[in-house]
């Protein structure tokens, strides 16, 4: 039997079984623990220090004592604590990214996606170099900085040199004012020698959802293809980590398997980051099934309630105060407005989840062919970004971080030095200046400036100030784009 050890880098001593068994069994012993609660909640909670504020986060264990307990008090105060990290490290600040689907050729059998091999129903499609350009286009016209790039795992129709290409040409592309200046990116498991490529390539965050923990169950979920290695998928962080990739994005797809065990075993993949490689991932997604061609997502029983999602995105909050959360459009407005007061820190906006579904279109009309699940935010980039402004969220282009070699640890050195303020804060004025001049309708210029004359205030260091006031009269003249701290 495998003996939990974070530090170890084989897969099933670092999301070892019978700890999160033994986790699942001290949470539900300790959830009524209001001493034990109390205590916990106190070292979740942001504490002012020298540099600013500071936080210890949460083990697994302690974490999954907060997820257990039914006290609506207690949850309030997660929720309450949940808020202020967000506020202390993140500030209003939303980053926001779309996806880009190149291709949905996949070799895997995974029986809770569309793309699966056995389905003969959806047109496969893989976009030529011309078609990427066309998608980037659109996607810069809306007004994106930042992608996610996803595809299907098939070595043949998608190898990783054509991913590179992809990558390349994505950067290539400088139409009017607009440039895609970070490509996360979103592909299967991979090796060292492909990650150090894509490394190279000049990528921003690897995200690679581990989709559930519960290793039986993984290898029922993934039956055919190179995804049903469960060893190979669960140690791909490493790998990427090896290849010199600083930033990766974890994440589970909710709903295939028991939530609280997802949950003690992503904070047990996060753990086992930081042990083994000093810095913990960029990034958590939380997904939720969906309905999709050839999947109804009424055939898995382990779906989970708005509030249970409420619940374990706030619990996440606590646990890796450092980490960044994302939400996509899997979510509809009311889910992702509860969830970015909770800690999410990046969403998605005007996305298409089918390969080719941005160019040629318009916002009303949706490509549903090779779509891989259904969009439940609807809405346009420009509805997003007003929503965001209407709500009190500053929404953020910014890409700086990765660009000035912010990336793994120096990251998180930025976040817990309290400097954010000066650094982080004018990017996203700046940059969301650039959106405004360049993209956006009348009402959301308006509201827009608005924000960014009161958030200007909010620079403490009067110099960054004054630079960044400089730089967004530059961007309202139309004498410079890509101002950055
Ligand atoms: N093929 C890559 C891999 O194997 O990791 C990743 C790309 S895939 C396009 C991105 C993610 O979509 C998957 O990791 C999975 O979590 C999610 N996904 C698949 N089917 C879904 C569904 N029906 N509803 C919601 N998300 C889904």
């Amino acid at each position: 039997m495998a003996v939990y050890n974070p530090k170890s880098l084989k897969a099933e001593e670092f999301i070892n079984h019978e700890e999160i068994l033994a986790t699942l069994e001290y949470a539900e012993a300790h959830k009524n623990d209001k001493e034990l609660i109390k205590t916990i909640l106190e070292k979740a909670r942001p504490k002012k220090g020298e540099m600013g504020y500071e936080c210890r986060g949460l083990t697994h264990r302690e974490a999954s004592v907060l997820l257990a307990c039914d006290d609506p008090e207690v949850i309030e105060e997660i929720y309450k604590i949940a808020e202020e990290i967000k506020l202390a490290f993140y500030g209003n600040r939303i980053v926001i990214f779309a996806p880009l689907y190149l291709s949905n050729y996949c070799v895997n059998g995974c029986v809770y996606c569309p793309y699966h091999v056995k389905n003969k129903t959806i047109p496969r499609k893989k976009l030529t170099q011309e078609e990427v350009k066309n998608e980037v286009i659109a996607l810069q016209d809306m007004g994106h900085k930042r992608l996610a790039i996803e595809a299907g795992e098939d070595p043949v129709n998608n190898p990783i040199e054509y991913i590179l290409d992809c990558i390349k040409t994505i950067y290539s592309i400088k139409h009017k004012n607009g440039e895609i200046r970070r490509v996360n990116v979103n592909i299967a498991a991979t090796t060292v020698e492909n990650y150090r490529k894509l490394k190279d390539a000049g990528i921003g965050t690897y995200i690679l959802f581990q989709e559930t923990y519960h290793k039986e169950s993984y290898e029922q979920l993934h039956p055919t293809g190179p995804k049903h290695d469960y060893n190979y998928h669960t140690e791909a962080m490493d790998r990427a980590m090896e290849g010199g990739i600083d930033d990766v994005g974890l994440g589970v797809l909710f709903g295939l398997e028991l939530y609280k065990y997802e949950f003690a075993g992503l904070l047990m993949h996060a753990e086992h980051l930081e042990a083994v490689h000093g810095v913990g991932p960029h990034t958590i997604s939380v997904p939720r099934l969906k309905r999709a061609d050839d999947i109804d997502p009424d055939q898995f029983d382990n779906g989970i309630d708005d509030e249970t999602f409420a619940k374990i995105t706030a619990c996440i909050r606590l646990a890796v105060p450092y980490t960044g959360m994302i939400i996509s459009t899997r979510e509809t407005e009311e889910v992702r407005s509860k969830l970015l007061r909770l800690g999410i820190s990046q969403v998605s906006g005007g996305s298409r989840t089918s390969v080719g579904g941005y160019a040629g279109y318009s916002n009303d009309e949706r490509p549903h062919d090779t779509e891989q699940f259904d969009v439940s935010d609807q809405r346009s980039l420009d509805e997003v970004v007003h929503w965001l402004i209407k709500n009190g969220h500053i929404p953020s282009f910014c890409t700086a971080c990765y660009r000035e070699g912010r990336t793994g640890d120096r990251f998180m050195s930025l976040c817990k030095s309290g400097q954010i303020l000066n650094c982080c804060h004018p990017n996203a004025l700046m940059t969301l200046s650039e959106y405004l001049e360049d993209y956006a309708s009348e009402d959301t210029k308006k509201s827009g400036y608005e924000m960014i004359k009161e958030e200007l205030e909010k620079i403490p260091n009067p110099k960054v100030k004054g630079i960044a006031e400089d730089n967004i009269d530059a961007i309202r003249n139309a004498n410079g784009r890509d101002f950055r701290f």
